[in-house]
């Protein structure tokens, strides 16, 4: 089987090939960086509208080199219906739209944060993991049960990732800010900021404001970098831990952009291993948004019968991992 997905929820605008009898997975993406400051939902939406076209025909073309003859490109067309930025989504919808009437074949409408969660579990082949999910707008814990994933715990203000990029934006650094924090850390010394776990959710946006008041007092940038990823990392590793032990699974997923980090990597890796529980973090290609993911989980709902009329597949930016009805596990809720 063969499933094409289209990402477009933010920066990527991305089509992906997933080739289930090869388990390969081809992923063409065209990110949009902004010149300066952060994502602009309108610049964001015209760097779609511009890329989808170019990143599609190169996913097509990849399946006609995998189609034997008389056989169709692809099986179904998935895209991501949400969560994201309202002027994107509708681009990738109106596009996944169009190419599954095209080809005449069925569409499947995919929760980009389950398709976080699910090319974890897919990668590591693991049962039924805790997924942490740290990416550039959301932050949220989930785990299965009685047929959904449900967030066990998740940000009560900014995602981990955007929280970050506003703090480098304000020290004058370009977009994306991650990786420019994770190198900057490399250089420093530990600086205290405060650490806010409320039961099993996390506030990042006062975290941000010390950071920016500590910088702006005149403590090295590369000191308050240590600082900011050594208390978000460690808030992420507690309610990872804690979910892990109100689950009882013994199995942790990093999904997410900012899990290209490999302090974060360390700390979950470290944690896991201390409490006897199996951690994976997929290869970067895969943390960051990518529409591989959307492909993968587009053939695995494909195969559940999870597909989803014309009609019915409007975009939803709020669109929540809780209300997906996961029709393709049968396993026992962790
Ligand atoms: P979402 O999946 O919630 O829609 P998103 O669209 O913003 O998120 P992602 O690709 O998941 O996109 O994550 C992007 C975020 O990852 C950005 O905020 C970026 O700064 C952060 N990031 C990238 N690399 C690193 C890194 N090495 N360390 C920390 N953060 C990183």
């Amino acid at each position: 089987m063969r499933v094409l997905g289209i990402e477009g929820t933010a920066w990527a605008a991305s089509a992906g090939l997933y080739d289930s009898e090869a388990d390969d997975v081809f992923i063409e993406t065209d990110a949009y960086l902004p010149e300066s400051g952060g994502i602009d939902p309108s610049e964001a939406a015209e760097h779609m509208h511009n890329a989808i076209p170019a990143v599609v025909d190169a996913a097509l073309a990849e399946a006609a080199d995998r189609a034997g003859e008389d056989e169709p490109l692809v099986d179904a067309v998935a895209f991501s219906r949400g969560p994201g930025l309202g002027p994107c989504l509708r681009i990738v919808g109106t596009a996944a739209r169009s190419l599954a009437q095209t080809l005449d074949v069925p569409l499947v409408g995919v929760n980009h944060m389950v398709a976080h969660l699910e090319i974890g579990r897919h990668r590591s082949g693991f049962d039924s993991p805790v997924c942490l999910n740290a990416s550039g707008a959301n932050a949220h814990v989930l785990g299965f049960h009685d047929g959904r994933y449900r967030v066990l715990g998740e940000t009560m203000d900014t995602g981990v990732g955007n929280s970050i990029d506003k703090f480098t934006r304000h020290v004058g650094w370009s977009h994306p800010g991650g990786p420019k924090v994770e190198e900057a850390a490399k250089d420093g010394e530990y600086a205290e900021l405060p650490y806010v776990v409320k039961g099993m959710d996390f506030s990042f946006s006062g975290i941000m404001s010390a950071a920016k008041q500590a910088y702006d007092r005149g403590q090295p940038v590369e000191d308050v970098c240590v600082g900011l990823q050594e208390t978000v990392f460690a808030m992420l590793t507690e309610v990872a831990e804690r979910a892990l032990s109100l689950t009882g699974s013994d199995e942790l997923v990093l999904g997410g952009g900012v899990g290209q980090n490999e302090r974060l990597r360390e700390m979950l890796a470290a944690m896991c291993e201390q409490r006897g529980a199996d951690f994976f973090a997929p290869e970067p290609r895969f943390l960051r948004d990518n529409a591989g993911m959307i492909a993968v989980l587009g053939a695995t709902m494909y195969e559940a019968g999870q597909t989803i009329e014309i009609e019915d597949s409007r975009i939803d930016s709020d669109y929540r991992p809780d209300q997906v009805p996961v029709t393709w596990r049968e396993d026992e809720s962790v």
